[in-house]
């Protein structure tokens, strides 16, 4: 496990010695401070706000002669959010090119 608990007596970096997983959600597991010695603990961890991706087409990338983070730094356009993407999805609408304002997308 790559979570790091520090000991509340030492701020010590704990040990994991036993895990379990009593659901499909959650992880228990006893705790030790090998720098103190003195503490002996129960963690339980549970994934909540659970999301799930969703990928999206992006050919307009395509065309791009720079990475979409150098075209911000450039002149601020801003990214939609995955928030405001998703309701572009859902509404149907094509994902906007952030390179591309809507007048100056060529026609083919
Ligand atoms: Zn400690």
């Amino acid at each position: 496990m790559a979570l790091e608990i520090k000991c509340p007596f030492c701020g010590g970096k704990c040990n994991i010695r036993t895990s379990e997983r009593p659901t499909l959600l959650t992880v228990q597991a006893r705790i030790y401070c090998q720098n103190c010695g003195t503490l002996q603990a129960d963690f339980v961890g549970q994934l909540t706000n659970i999301k799930r991706a969703l990928f999206i087409d992006c050919n307009e990338a395509e065309r791009w002669s720079k990475t979409e983070k150098e075209q911000i730094q450039e002149d601020g356009k801003r990214p939609l959010t995955n928030d405001e993407r998703i309701a572009q999805f859902r509404a149907g609408k094509e994902q906007p090119d952030l390179f591309h304002s809507e007048e100056t997308i060529p026609k083919h």
